[in-house]
């Protein structure tokens, strides 16, 4: 497994790899790897024979207010649970090489980034636009992976491929959870033992509104009022945002009748964790 540090030195070696007719698939994180992540490399590994991928902690995602010096990072674990993996390499640049200091040119998304984690973190689709089109250029992968458990960001992202006709097929993941129903999350280990059990309001909120609908609830106002009446028994939670969007579009359904997503962030302590659910009817 190759360790590249440069960009240039990333983008010839997947030149290199594509003159040998070799499929790319690239998994790009921020590193702090989890079983979340792995699930990801494996999906890579089943549509490509080489797999790249990043590690970036992306500072153009963070606000000047977030926890961008904080994120927790482990490079050594991570580039063995990468080879664990069967990755091929693993593409690990610094800030200063992806970001020049006249930097100038971003990715802007103008519909589906204005509401949920849009809403409160107004930059942040920008940054991970920019930096996904950024390593789609230096990796150039035919296949990219993505969890569901960022929602929001992986229909930024089919929508960012399909306007700008980048030539990669996007491939979802599903939410990896802890035995106890919590999403998978490098931001968990921020937790303390008392907040960590008060995290599973969301898992049980989400549960809810899925037992609800399953029940034949279609009202969006009643799944809502459900999930916060959960949320109430963990006072340590502070909602961001509970939401239920149009799966396509992300703006507020009232009434499900096409698939539905429900988003949520939660402030637990300081931490911010998200989660989510898509309701089908049969
Ligand atoms: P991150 O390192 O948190 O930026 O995440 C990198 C990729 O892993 C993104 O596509 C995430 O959606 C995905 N991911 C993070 N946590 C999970 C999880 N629990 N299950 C599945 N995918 C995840």
């Amino acid at each position: 497994m190759k360790i590249i540090r440069s960009p240039e030195e990333m983008q010839q070696e997947a030149l290199l790899l594509r003159g040998n007719g070799r499929t790319i698939g690239l998994v790009p994180t921020m590193g702090y790897l989890h079983e979340g992540h792995l699930s990801l490399i494996r999906l890579a590994r089943e549509r490509a024979n080489a797999v790249v991928v990043s590690i970036f902690v992306n500072p153009t995602q963070f606000a000047p207010n977030e926890d961008l010096t904080r994120y927790p990072r482990d490079f050594v674990r991570d580039e063995a649970l990468c080879q664990s993996q069967g990755a091929d390499m693993v593409f690990y640049p610094t800030a200063t090489d992806m970001y020049l200091p006249d930097h100038s040119v971003y990715v802007v998304e103008e519909s589906l980034t204005s509401g949920l984690c849009g809403a409160s973190r107004p930059t942040h689709f920008r940054g991970v636009a920019t930096v996904v089109a950024k390593l789609f250029n230096l990796a150039l992968p035919q296949v990219a992976v993505f969890g569901e458990k960022d929602a929001q960001q992986l229909r930024v992202i089919k929508r960012m491929v399909r306007d700008l006709n980048f030539p990669v097929s996007i491939v979802p993941g599903p939410i990896v959870r802890e035995p106890d129903g919590l999403a998978m999350s490098s931001r968990n280990v921020f937790l303390s033992t008392e907040e960590r059990a008060q995290a599973l309001c969301l898992r049980r909120a989400l549960d809810r509104a899925e037992e609800l609908f399953r029940q034949g609830e279609r009202k969006t106002a009643e799944l809502l009022r459900n999930m916060q009446e959960v949320m109430a028994q963990c006072p340590a939670a502070r909602i961001d945002y509970i939401e239920c969007v149009d799966d396509e579009s992300l703006k507020p359904v009232t009434e499900i009748g096409k698939p539905c997503l429900i988003a949520m962030a939660v402030f637990v302590g300081k931490t911010r964790l998200i989660d989510n659910t898509v309701l089908r009817a049969p």
